[in-house]
């Protein structure tokens, strides 16, 4: 037996609500009580989160120098946008260099219009670059805020 801790009152060691006052645990938080509530607490969690976190410059950079690849998209996690942004700028390169080799003349040779494609298709890269580099609430597969 033990007393309430609000009223004093007698009560059972593991009575959970006091017979004579009503409050709730009378004979104070259980040992296993509070050892379960500190274990919650993880202090090596927040400094995990932020080594975790994916950059707003890395993804740019992805962007940037290889985006036709769908590097910037796998970076973030989104694997199937990453696939097929990857097979979308395949398409499209191979799709429209094809046409320009073929009604290649003279005046507008096939390089150059490979040159143009592949200009248009960087040029859209680096857009979304930007976009990521500077958008606010940009997140990543994860649903976590970039860095
Ligand atoms: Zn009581």
């Amino acid at each position: 037996m033990s007393k309430c801790r609000n009223c004093g009152g007698e009560i059972g060691n593991d009575e959970r609500i006091c017979p004579h006052c009503g409050i709730a645990y009378p004979a104070g938080l259980s040992k296993e009580i509070s050892n379960d509530f500190t274990s919650r607490l993880d202090p090596v969690m927040p400094e995990y989160e932020l080594y975790r976190m994916r950059t707003r410059k890395t993804t740019c950079l992805l962007f940037c120098l290889a985006g036709w690849t769908g590097a910037g998209f796998f970076y973030l996690g989104n694997k199937i946008k990453g696939a097929l942004w990857l097979l979308g700028s395949l398409l499209f390169i191979v799709g429209l260099s094809t046409l320009g080799i073929v009604y290649q003349t003279q005046d507008h040779p096939a390089w150059l219009y490979i040159l143009v494609v592949m200009g248009i298709v960087y040029c859209v890269n680096i857009g979304f670059g930007l976009y990521f580099l500077f958008a606010s609430g940009v997140k990543d597969a994860e649903e976590e805020l970039l860095r």
